[in-house]
């Protein structure tokens, strides 16, 4: 039974000696066993001068522990090699990586040894266990790439986290001072092999947008390796870069000032690198065409019933009828024939400042109406349709009311329609029902056609002809007339849609294998605030 806390090396013998080994042979066989169980879990981790002693497994943490067997070491002080053993040992507790949910701790007797060199300040010293860990260190390095590499994925608070889960015992401010030491020697590496030609500078963001978290990147144009990344973006920080890459002749820039200063300084050719140019000719063809192409430009459909070909325009008659359908309020008409006289005159290509003057408007308001243009006549629009229904809904009620009602007043005996004196005149009598009309404006109508009988008469012809064919009688549902249909979109969106088609064009023409061609493209990344 595995007991906790209980050594490897009690367990092994105590199980020998009860299956009758002498306690020498028991010693004998649980020292092969730790040199099988090195071979095969420690080998090339833990340096094979230090022997496995003993294993203990705790409740979350497994003790691994170690004695060094070196009969001679090396003064970290004045390099000279020492054989005489001092003695005296230096216990360290050292974490590996995690095992099955468990931290591991390697804990290492290390010989001291005494310094014979006169000329050495340091009589006795440590022995180092270079490669393994460093001195002073609670981790052995594989173990700090191991959090460094965790880091990467995410950040060290989640690498913390997931360390955690794993067993181990690291907190997200020492993952963090191990990567920055990984990115420190990068760095002194960068800065020691000094052959970069073309130095490559711009500025980043850390935070997206937030500019106090600017930093400058430095990069190797040739391998686009990143050579250095600093804070800020001053002068004085770019300055001190540049004189550490004394090899490079030539730096790659963008338009910043404090850049070019620096560059100026450090005598080095200056460049502007692609993507720059391109989009700072970008730049300056969008501003040429945004100062052409109106903010908001309207865009017609429709039949052009009530539209011009060439410029929007609604006939006065077309815009009474719609005030009134859509009985719109004294100051809703007047923002709705402002609207709409604002956008004919403006497709005329009238400017705005003339628009206001003819239309005895201020500037502000006419920039004000062409901005809401659309939503003014969709709610127009809205409220015709809205009320036609209201109308027909409440005119068909009125027939059936006013239909079922009259015709009992016809009685039984009575002569059918077709002999009334009205017959001859049926097509039109019938027509102007449709159209919602009743006897007394029918009657001036067929007088002028040559009726000469009383109004009344067509009033009985009519209630008659109601009561023998009712559907033939119903006055017709209002038509809602045809919306105005105006769209609008702004220059930004004309501007996108005219460099997209532009770049239809490109890839069909280009196909380059330059590797920058794909992503750093300035044109593609038009809304992105990058500096
Ligand atoms: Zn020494």
């Amino acid at each position: 039974m595995l007991q906790e806390n209980i050594g490897r090396k009690a367990m092994l013998i105590s199980m020998l000696s009860k299956d009758g080994f002498d306690p020498e042979a028991a010693e004998k066989l649980y020292k092969i066993e730790m040199q099988v169980t090195k071979h095969f879990e420690y080998g090339g981790v833990v340096p094979d001068y230090f022997e496995l002693q003993d294993i203990e497994m705790g409740k979350e943490a497994k003790k691994v522990y170690w004695v060094s067997n070196t009969t001679e070491s090396i003064c970290p002080f004045c390099g000279e090699k020492s054989t005489e053993l001092a003695n005296e040992y230096y216990h360290k507790e050292i974490q590996d990586i995690p095992v099955n949910g468990m931290a591991v701790f390697h804990v290492c007797r290390v010989n001291k040894y005494k310094c014979r060199n006169p000329g050495c300040k340091h009589k006795i010293f440590t022995e180092r266990t270079d490669g393994f860990c460093d001195e002073d260190a609670r981790k052995t390095e594989r173990f700090k790439k191991y959090c460094v590499l965790q880091a990467m994925q995410s950040n060290c608070h989640a690498a913390e986290q997931a360390l955690k889960l794993e067993g181990a015992k690291v907190s997200n401010d020492t993952i963090s001072r191990y990567a920055k030491a990984v990115a420190a020697k990068v760095i002194e590496e960068s800065l020691r092999d000094n052959d970069v030609e073309i130095i490559s500078v711009d500025d980043v963001n850390l935070r997206k947008g937030d500019k106090s978290s600017a930093c400058t990147v430095f990069i190797d144009e040739k391998t686009h390796r990143v050579l250095i990344i600093i804070r800020g973006t001053n002068k004085e920080a770019v300055a001190q870069v540049l004189e550490k890459f004394t090899s490079s002749k030539i730096f790659s820039r963008d338009r910043a000032s404090a850049y070019s200063s620096a560059a100026t300084e450090a005598n080095k050719t200056q460049v502007a690198d692609r993507f720059h140019l391109i989009k700072n000719a970008q730049a300056a063809v969008k501003e040429a065409l945004m100062s052409v192409i109106p903010a908001r430009i309207f865009v017609r459909e429709g039949d052009g019933s009530a539209l011009n070909d060439d410029y929007f325009y609604v006939p006065d008659e077309t815009v009474n009828k719609r005030v009134r359908l859509a009985k719109l309020t004294e100051k809703q008409e007047a923002k709705y024939r402002s609207t709409l006289k604002i956008l004919e005159l403006a497709g005329k290509g009238m400017r705005t400042a003339d628009i206001a003057k003819s239309l005895g408007m201020n500037m502000m308001d006419v920039q004000r109406y062409r901005r809401v243009a659309v939503e003014t006549l969709k709610s127009v629009d809205k409220k015709i349709e809205k009320n036609i229904a209201m109308m027909n809904s409440s005119q068909q009620q009125h027939f059936e009311k006013i239909a079922t009602r009259n015709i009992k007043t016809i009685g039984p005996k009575a002569h059918p329609s077709s002999e009334s004196i009205v017959e001859p005149f049926r097509e039109t009598v019938t027509a102007m029902l449709k159209e919602g009309h009743s006897h007394r404006t029918i009657y001036p109508v067929l007088k002028e056609m040559g009726f000469d009988g009383c109004s009344n008469a067509i009033y009985q012809y009519i209630v008659k002809v109601r009561k023998e064919n009712l559907e033939e009688a119903r006055p017709n549902e209002l038509e809602k007339p045809q919306d105005l249909n105006l769209e609008s979109v702004t220059h930004g969106t004309v501007y996108r849609s005219i460099l997209k088609e532009a770049s239809k064009d490109r890839t069909k023409n280009g196909g380059k294998s330059d590797p920058r061609a794909n992503g750093c493209n300035p044109l593609e990344n038009d809304s992105e605030a990058k500096t």
